[in-house]
């Protein structure tokens, strides 16, 4: 028998291919074997019935948060689960230093083999892991990151230095957990660009996939912008966190990033989550002015799905915010014109018990920032980009192909012979009602609560093995750390 597995009767959706195309899909290993019509079923250890579904390549979800605000170990199994049920096969998860995470400074030497430790034999997909250097040290240890971890991405949380992760806050030091003599500010971020450019330069056969990535707030214009809301009282739960967080806040931060990025001759930036027309035309505009900057541009999930309006309330505050309707009608029109490179979840399970304080519960500045959604990014982006003519193999493009060769992950992004046989079969005529109680997560609600879907991912491959079949993670957990790139 040739191979282990054989996926009968599917519709194949590649991310640089125009249209879908009938097939059955043979695994040998854990790699795609061949992908042609009429396989013989005889020739297969196993065979499993697609049914007709489309089958994209597994999704890399590019930004996650596991282990930000329950333990990792605990984090790392129950949030994989519910990637898994969303077709995810390989999570990128932003992690630094300091609050949260593992509530502890220091350097990565010590720091990331923890998180390794902490994380081994718990992902039920596959999973890696961008870094934020948060002092002069840890710049210093990127090389060290790249070579001995295969951490090729990084991160700069760019209104860290004096705005709070939920709010105004005047103890950014602490929560940071960097030394007296230590700055989180413009020229750290500075020197963040010179040390990952410098890590390029080191390494030159990895330099192409060997990037920075930045979340574009000001911290100035958001602790003034909070006060003024704060003290007017006239809006309350997104709106009013949409106010104190203006868009211009985040359209100002891309400049600066961009400036800087040119100035330390940095060429691979990452513009994370992208809200707002300002924010996303501020990228475009950036683009022109430095034209040899790679800049790719990312929105989420659920700056797509939601807006101000959302009866989810305080359970949908995030940074950056939700915004109104015409931004959100913005970000599709510009995904739809190609102008912007992947859409992730940015999960970050954030139960109720630690989302809003009970005795205050409704109150937007009390509440805390985040939520999950990897399980809904597939799902969601099918059903609503087919409605405004997406097309299935655009959605396979940014949910799989580009973030995946961005982030050094070249086994992974495509069904084609050689690349790991990860796979997330869809049924697009399958109608449901987003409910938190049939997720794996331990979030226990969803902003995305009652919304109506017009596509369910049925299962869910992880390099040739069943991880998920209809809505059930399956079997113990088998992902594996990636060490980027990839072969
Ligand atoms: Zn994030």
């Amino acid at each position: 028998m040739q191979y282990d597995l054989l996926i009968k009767n599917v519709r194949v959706v590649r991310p640089n291919e125009h249209g879908v195309r009938e097939a059955d899909i043979a695994v040998k290993g854990e790699k795609f074997f061949t992908i042609e019509n009429g396989l013989d079923v005889k020739e297969a250890k196993s065979v499993y019935d697609g049914k007709g579904w489309l089958a994209f390549p597994g999704v890399v979800d590019a930004h996650m948060h596991t282990g930000i605000y329950a333990p990792l170990a605990e984090d790392a199994v129950s949030e994989s689960r519910a990637a898994a049920q969303g077709g995810v096969t390989s999570s990128l998860n932003y992690f630094r230093g300091g609050q949260y995470y593992l509530n502890k400074g220091g350097p990565y030497r010590q720091l990331f083999p923890e998180v390794l430790e902490l994380s081994a034999g718990r992902f039920h997909v596959d999973y890696g892991y961008h870094l934020a250097p948060m002092d002069g040290a840890q710049i210093s240890e990127i090389p060290y990151l790249v070579e001995e971890h295969g951490v090729s991405s990084f991160k700069i949380f760019m209104f860290y230095g004096s705005h709070g992760l939920h709010g105004r806050s005047d103890s950014q030091r602490e929560f940071l957990m960097i030394g007296p003599d230590e700055r989180y500010d413009y020229a750290h971020f500075e020197f963040i660009m010179r040390g990952v450019q410098a890590a390029r330069e080191r390494f030159p056969d990895k330099a192409a996939q060997i990037s920075l990535s930045l979340h574009c707030e000001t911290a100035e214009i958001m602790t003034a912008y909070t006060k003024i809301v704060e003290s007017q009282k006239n809006l309350e739960g997104l709106a009013a966190y949409h106010a104190a967080r203006p868009p211009h806040s985040e359209g100002l931060a891309v400049f600066i990033a961009a400036y800087l990025a040119n100035e330390a001759a940095l060429p691979t930036i990452n513009l994370l989550h992208l809200s707002s027309r300002k924010a996303l035309e501020a990228a475009l505009q950036m683009q022109e002015v430095f034209p040899h900057i790679d800049f790719r541009r990312e929105v989420t999930i659920g700056h797509l799905l939601l807006d101000i309006r959302s009866s989810a309330g305080v359970l949908a505050k995030v940074n950056p915010p939700i915004r109104p309707r015409e931004d959100v009608e913005f970000l599709w029109q510009k995904l739809l014109e190609g102008k912007v490179d992947w859409v992730v979840s940015d999960h970050a399970c954030c139960r109720q018990e630690t989302k809003a304080a009970k005795q205050a519960f409704g109150n937007i500045w009390l509440a805390k920032s985040g939520f999950g959604g990897t399980e809904y990014l597939l799902p969601a982006l099918v059903s609503e980009g087919m409605k405004r003519g997406l097309s299935l193999n655009r959605i396979s493009a940014l949910l799989s192909f580009n973030p995946a060769r961005r982030f050094g992950l070249n086994s992974k992004g495509d069904i084609a012979a050689g690349l790991d046989a990860d796979l997330a079969l869809v049924d697009p005529r399958e109608s449901w009602t987003v409910r938190a109680r049939e997720s794996a997560s331990t979030q226990g609600y969803t902003p995305f609560e009652g919304i109506e879907l017009g596509a369910r991912v049925k299962a869910t491959f992880l390099r040739g093995a069943l991880v998920c079949e209809n809505g059930n993670p399956v079997g113990k957990p088998r992902g594996r750390y990636l060490h980027r790139p990839t072969a």
